[in-house]
């Protein structure tokens, strides 16, 4: 039976004149995905892209799998095209799916027709289609409500489609046409789900990790690399960026009191983040910074951060609850890896009492005994670059 998949756009059909770019950009994010299951024709009709495998030995559950990760498709499902007959569509539904009738309690027929020359109504059809498998399955109840099985024929131009219920997709838009960002990367639960749902809004990233030799451990900086990994089925490959804060941060230890180390901490990794960013061409910075969560992320020290770049720092886990962070981490599948117990360059300097209620103005006083710039391109050029591919 030659399967195919059927991938179904999402918000990129609201798109109106942009609508074809989003469409092209989103075939060739699939392509690149599919290529390592085989050769497939990947074409676009009607508000669907369909992947199509072209000779033997495709992997299709492989396909699927990784089409299930790209941004901008709303539902995914397996199908067989058939010819346009009542015939046809049965014998392809019984074949097909002959083994979940056999198993289902109840079902339904849903029918779509797009193609409206084909002689039967969508009602004719699964009333038709309907009837033949009860004949063919007596052990079936008909529910329209709440059926175990939902066996969809879609009636297209080129060819009839038979499949089972369509599964949720990535959602999002299509990576690339969001611009690039450059997300700041840690080790925590946070920053691998800011990434992710940046790039659910179709932008490509750029990472960038402060590590903090020797007080942090190569262990540390695997994670990481690790991290960048778990995230690539769903942002692509990606460069990070290790930047070493050690000196930045002992300096900050030695001439700053001890309750403004995190804040001005943070307005370094700001800086650095604003010149790798504008030399990457990048439109903004993500951070994982989540309102109330730790006394760094009250609304004045965000301030404080986001004082030293004129980019658009963007925050997507704001306002939302730990719960909701830790389910989405545990979604993408970076939850495990976050939670293995490796220092940050963060926790190896943390005050006892830091500022909770920072002013710009004082913070700006208190760092200007620090040589900003000497330190921060003595950072810069410290830094290493490793490639995590898909
Ligand atoms: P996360 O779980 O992402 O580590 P967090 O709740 O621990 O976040 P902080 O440690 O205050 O919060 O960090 C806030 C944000 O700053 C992180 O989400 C991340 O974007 C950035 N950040 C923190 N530490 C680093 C680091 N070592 N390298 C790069 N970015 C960092
Ligand atoms: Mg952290």
């Amino acid at each position: 039976m030659h399967e195919i998949i059927l991938c179904k756009l999402g918000e990129v059909v609201l798109k109106g004149l942009n609508r074809h770019s989003f469409e092209t950009k989103l075939m060739s994010n699939i392509r690149r995905r599919t290529q390592k299951f085989g050769k497939f024709k990947i074409y676009s009709r009607q508000s669907t892209i369909y992947v199509e495998p072209v000779g033997d030995g495709c992997d299709l559950a492989g396909a699927y799998a990784a089409c299930k990760q790209v941004f901008g498709l709303i539902a995914i499902a397996r199908a067989v095209p058939c010819e346009k007959s009542k015939e046809a569509i049965l014998e392809t539904a019984k074949a097909y799916l002959g083994d979940s009738l056999r198993k289902a309690v109840s079902f339904k027929v849903e029918s779509k027709r797009a193609d409206k020359s084909f002689p039967m109504s969508s009602i004719q059809i699964s009333q038709w289609v309907g009837g033949m498998l009860h004949d063919a399955f007596p052990h079936l109840k008909v529910d329209v409500h709440t059926p175990e099985l939902t066996v969809y024929v879609e009636i297209r131009e080129d060819a009839a489609y038979v499949h089972a219920p369509a599964e949720p997709a990535a959602g999002g838009l299509p990576l690339g046409m969001g611009g690039s960002a450059l997300s700041l990367l840690s080790g925590g639960i946070d920053s691998p789900v800011s990434s992710y749902m940046m790039a659910k809004r179709g932008v490509v990233l750029e990472m960038l990790h402060f590590a903090a030799p020797p007080y942090t451990s190569d262990l540390a900086r695997q994670k990481v690399l690790r991290l960048a990994q778990e995230l690539t089925p769903w942002c692509g490959r990606m460069s990070v960026h290790i930047v070493p804060l050690t000196e930045i941060q002992e300096q900050i230890r030695k001439q700053c009191p001890e309750e403004y180390f995190t804040l001005i901490t943070r307005r370094f990794m700001m800086r650095i983040a604003d010149k790798l960013a504008k030399e990457f061409d990048c439109r903004a910075l993500i951070t994982g910074e989540n309102l109330g969560q730790v006394a760094s992320q009250t609304m004045e020290a965000l301030r404080v951060s986001e004082d030293v770049t004129d980019l658009p720092v963007l925050r997507p886990l704001i306002g939302m609850d730990k719960e909701e962070i830790v389910r989405i981490a545990r979604h993408i599948g970076t939850f495990d890896t976050s939670i293995l117990p490796y220092e940050d360059c963060c926790t190896v300097f943390t005050p006892r009492h830091p500022k909770t209620k920072p002013h710009v103005e004082e913070v700006r006083e208190i760092e200007s005994v620090l040589d900003i710039e000497g330190l921060v391109s003595r950072a810069m050029e410290q830094r290493e670059v490793v490639k995590v591919k898909l």
